[in-house]
């Protein structure tokens, strides 16, 4: 039996930073992965010539204070190459209305939101007002939900005045705000916004909580803004392993815990695990008869999503002239496409050629319990459909792809090990967001959740904010209280 002093399950961002983290403090760190490489969903494949974006693309909190600098500066560790993206997005409601970019700079901002949504100036502001009020409150680090008293008193020396007034929110969705500003009939700007929480909530405007909505919002623009990583999203992970190497972590690929294939057992008084926690039902069989409320509310939590995404390569010059890395456009398929291209000569393509991946939402139970032949076909429909989705939208010639294939939720269950393929966490509406959500601390002493299931939620920066906390919560445990970034 191999011991250490904590155990973390999982090499995704979570997994990596926790362990990043409570290593460079000093604590004997193990860290099992299923897969032979780290980055889970935020990872990278390649083929051919081309490497793919798994499922992450774009990244929050690289700038000076965000959650993934903050990190990287106190484990001593170079942030990974990146440009800021400007615009973040284009967006195109396909309403014949022009498409909306989405500038990181907040004077272009304004002026755009202001030229494609007139009168809508109260809104924004109003979640301008909330985001600040957030933003102080969340660089605090405080732990939600809160569980016991540590928790507590970290709540509550986080909090400042404005949380007070904001809270009267807490159980406010995005439409509330747009109601109190009297834009709940403004068909356009609910089309606009239904697109962008999808992506960061899970949710559209009438259940994303309008404290989570209202920041989600406002990360395209300074002083946050999101970046593209050189050479590929696994340069986040590859950062992160550099740490572990250097405080000496027994990091350990191609294992997957509690598989049948059983080899070796490890031993710790703290495990962290960041896979789903609707995984965690087929690790903790017999205790879980004991604790029917957790099993319970393992098994009622809501469907999350699962993805289908499209991962393909063309000559530059073969598609419409582009403005950004990102669109996102609206289609009577599928409702909406989120597409990520790639820069000519950042390293996922040769000279002279991109990837494009373009990803779009589904029901996972649309995907499983098919047979072999029907599933194929499935498969295949969505490919023709993207495919042509995309040609219409990029002007493409459907004889310029250079290489095109498709994730389902089945690839995704295979890849990351998350059960059914589901994607994101939790989503994020006023009943699960912050103090109500599924806590780090379960039942089972010295067991926690990290990852995006947990506060603050999805995303390689909420990830990470996720095991900050879930790291202070194990340090503080271990009467390592004053430990912060
Ligand atoms: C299509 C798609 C697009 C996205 N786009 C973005 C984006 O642009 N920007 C962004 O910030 N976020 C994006 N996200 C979300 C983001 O990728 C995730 O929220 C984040 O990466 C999750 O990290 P995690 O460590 O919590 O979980 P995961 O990435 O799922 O990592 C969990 C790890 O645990 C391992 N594991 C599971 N079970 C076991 C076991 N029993 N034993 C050992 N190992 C195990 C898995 O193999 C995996 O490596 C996207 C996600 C998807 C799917």
């Amino acid at each position: 039996m191999k011991k250490s002093e904590v155990i973390v399950v999982g090499a995704g961002i979570a997994g990596l930073t926790s362990a990043a983290i409570l290593s460079k403090q000093g604590l004997s760190v193990t860290l099992i992965e299923s897969h032979t490489q780290a980055g889970g969903c935020a990872g990278t494949f390649k083929r051919k010539n081309y490497t793919f974006d798994v499922g992450a693309t774009q990244v929050a909190g690289l700038e000076k204070g965000g959650i993934h600098s903050r990190i990287f500066d106190f484990l001593d560790i170079p942030s990974p190459e990146a440009t800021i993206l400007d615009p973040a997005c284009i967006v195109d409601l396909n309403d014949g209305g022009n498409p909306i970019p989405i500038w990181y700079e907040k004077s272009k901002w304004i002026a755009e939101r202001e030229m494609q949504f007139p009168g809508s100036q109260r809104f924004w502001k109003l979640c301008t007002l909330i985001h600040e009020s957030n933003w102080i409150f969340a660089n605090n680090n405080p732990v939600l939900p809160i569980s016991n008293f540590w928790d507590f008193s970290q709540l509550l020396k986080a909090l400042v005045p404005s949380n007070l007034v904001t809270g009267i929110l807490l159980k406010s969705t995005i439409f509330d705000l747009l109601r109190i500003c009297g834009l709940s009939k403004n068909e356009r700007l609910i089309k606009f916004l239904n697109l962008q929480l999808k992506l960061y909530s899970q949710e559209d405007v009438y259940s994303t909580a309008a404290l989570y909505g209202s920041t989600v919002l406002q990360m395209c623009q300074q002083p946050h803004g999101l970046w593209h990583l050189k050479k590929s999203m696994q340069s986040l992970s590859e950062s992160l392993e550099s740490s572990l190497i250097k405080t000496g972590v027994n990091l350990i690929f191609g294992q997957e815990v509690n598989s049948k294939k059983k080899s070796f057992i490890y031993q710790a008084k703290d495990v962290i695990y960041t896979a789903p926690p609707q995984s965690l039902l087929k690790h903790l069989k017999d205790p879980l008869e004991r604790k029917k409320n957790y099993k319970n509310r393992l098994n009622n939590l809501p469907d999350p999503s699962g993805a289908v995404v499209f991962y393909s390569a063309l000559k530059k010059e073969h598609i419409k002239k582009t403005f950004s890395n990102h669109y996102q456009f609206v289609s009577k398929e599928f409702c909406s496409l989120f597409v990520s291209i790639s820069d000519d000569g950042d390293g996922r393509a040769p000279k002279g050629e991109v990837t494009l991946i373009a990803s779009i939402f589904t029901k996972t139970k649309d995907w499983f319990d098919l047979d072999k032949q029907t599933y194929l076909k499935k498969k295949n429909g969505f490919m023709k459909k993207i495919s042509l989705e995309l040609e219409s939208q990029f002007d493409i010639d459907p004889e310029k792809w250079l290489h095109r294939e498709l994730a389902t939720p089945l690839g995704f269950e295979k890849w990351t090990k998350r059960p059914n393929g589901i994607v994101g966490g939790l989503g994020q509406n006023p009943d699960i967001f912050g103090l109500f959500g599924l806590s780090s601390r379960t039942p089972f002493e010295g067991l926690w959740l990290c990852g995006d299931s947990i506060y603050p939620g999805e995303g390689t920066a909420g990830v990470s904010q996720s095991a900050l906390m879930v790291s202070r919560q194990i340090l503080a445990s271990k009467g390592i209280e004053n430990f912060s970034l």
